[in-house]
């Protein structure tokens, strides 16, 4: 009997037409890959998942040594034959990596970045976290390496989608490619498709300082364009971040022996709990573990942490036991400066905490940190004036925190007490008579009709004082969103 290795692939590339394919495979790599998969999810099939995928990239060479399919080729009854490397599933977290990389390289953000995580709306798509908790003031490091949903979004808004939808149709991201006139911002949290092959090729660019390349299944596969997907510099902070040790990503249960390689590795968890995703990569191997059932079906235990890191951790101690492959150097193009912590930006005189930050010269901003105001005040410090109605004496200046509105509401909520300026004099001519903000639609009083079939978006309109640069809305004393000022605002229900 002729041995039947590689079904998956077999099938994959036969496809493409020829009688004699030529692989990359590793056999070695292959059958011991094959072998963890099928023991890894004997035992989890007490907890509903019953199946998983594993492609593996050699980084040197860009070829696809390992690919397995499912946990079991003959396996009728779990649907074995179905292909769940080439499958299109939901992506979850997975992509936030490459989402933040992107912002570094626009200077939008670095490492250390403060970013507020709070509940936000926009235009009625409202993201929650993974515990549903909200944590305020987070790093950008902080919150890729908490795979934190909020800092995400606001990351993408930063960047725009189009953008991150350009550079993943540049990857070869197909069903992304057709998709995108539907995608927006839940796609940063999952809400689109991908496929293994596709998600291991991205961070195998990781692996290569950025550069991506579409990986190599067949000798026949002629030399592949690559392009720079992220700078080195940008690369080079996202693997220092997903290579932390103490993430929450680490496995439950996961004793780590010594040999245990370095890896940096990015885990995802997709709505319902239907797909498990982690993917990791070195100097050597990129290895992309998908986990889940082929019916669709969630299971309450599944998730990226606790079900596909697992498997990857095994995969890459068998494949890379006691490897000493020295880590990925800091390259000329990264460079260290001091920033305020508060706010991740350039220190002005008023801040005290400094930390050291990552940075890409003459691209990340170099915007000096604002979050100080000075105040004139009462001496009592019960009242606060303006210019205009600050007494001849009896006043002072005291600097105050500026804290945004979205963030004071998150504060009280959670009972963390800071310091308010005080309200401004009742006897002021100027706030009071003139720049107050005057509510123009909806118009106080008056009833509207809202047809629930084909709700009409309600207009929100104000006139400010000419120098507000930003209104804040509120509904019902909630926070509901932030506008610059002459836009005007809809507000749907
Ligand atoms: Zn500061
Ligand atoms: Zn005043």
């Amino acid at each position: 009997m002729v041995p039947h290795y590689l079904p998956h692939l077999s099938y994959r590339l036969k496809k493409q037409g020829g009688d004699i394919i030529q692989t990359h495979i590793n056999l070695n790599t292959q059958l011991k890959t094959e072998k963890l998969v099928e023991d890894y999810i004997r035992s989890q099939r007490l907890k509903n998942i019953r199946n998983a995928a594993v492609v593996i990239i050699d980084n040197q060479t860009n070829r696809v040594i390992t690919y397995v399919g499912s946990s079991g080729f003959m396996d009728t009854l779990d649907g074995g034959q179905v292909n769940g490397a080439a499958a299109i599933r939901q992506p979850g977290s997975t992509l936030k990596p490459l989402l933040y990389g992107l912002c570094f390289d626009e200077g939008l953000l670095t490492p250390k970045t403060v970013m507020t995580d709070v509940a936000v709306n926009y235009d009625g798509y409202a993201p929650e976290n993974y515990d549903d908790k909200f944590n305020g003031y987070v790093t950008v490091e902080y919150a890729l390496e908490h795979s934190l949903n909020i800092p995400a979004v606001k990351g993408l808004r930063l960047l725009g989608h189009e953008q991150l939808i350009n550079k993943l149709s540049a990857c070869h991201f197909k069903q992304i490619q057709k998709d995108r006139r539907k995608l927006g911002l839940s796609m940063i949290l999952g809400g689109c498709g991908t496929t293994l092959e596709e998600l291991t090729a991205l961070f195998a660019a990781f692996a290569h300082n950025g550069q991506y390349r579409l990986p190599s299944y067949t000798k026949k596969d002629s030399l592949q364009s690559s392009f720079q997907l992220l700078s080195p510099a940008a690369n080079y902070m996202i693997n220092d971040i997903l290579s932390r040790i103490n993430r929450p990503a680490f496995p439950l249960n996961w004793t780590a022996t010594e040999r245990m390689p370095k890896i940096a590795w990015k885990t995802g968890t997709s709505y319902g709990r239907k797909d498990a995703w982690s993917i990791g990569y070195n100097n050597r191997f990129t290895v992309g573990v998908w986990a889940g059932n082929f019916s669709g079906q969630g299971a309450a235990d599944l998730s990226g942490a606790n079900t596909a890191t697992p498997l990857l951790f095994k995969i890459f101690n068998t494949i890379d036991y006691d490897s000493d492959e020295a880590w990925f150097k800091q390259p000329a193009d990264c460079d260290i400066r001091r920033v305020c912590s508060e706010t991740g930006l350039l220190p002005a005189d008023h801040c005290t905490n400094l930390v050291t930050d990552y940075f890409i010269p003459l691209i990340s901003a170099t915007r000096v940190c604002d979050n100080r105001q000075e105040v004139l005040v009462s001496t009592t410090e019960k009242i606060s004036y303006c210019r205009s109605c600050v007494p001849a004496a009896g006043y002072k200046k005291k600097w105050f925190k500026v804290v945004e509105p979205e963030m004071q509401s998150w504060l009280d909520e959670n009972r963390i007490a800071y310091i308010k300026i005080p309200p401004h004099n009742p006897g002021c001519e100027v706030i009071f008579k003139g720049a107050a903000p005057v509510i123009q639609s909806p118009v106080n009083g008056t009833e509207y009709l809202i047809n629930k079939k084909d709700p009409e978006p309600l207009q929100l309109i104000c006139k400010t004082a000419n120098d507000v640069n930003k209104v804040y809305w509120y509904i019902n004393n909630k926070f509901y969103k932030a506008v610059t000022r002459k836009k005007s605002s809809f507000c749907s229900y």
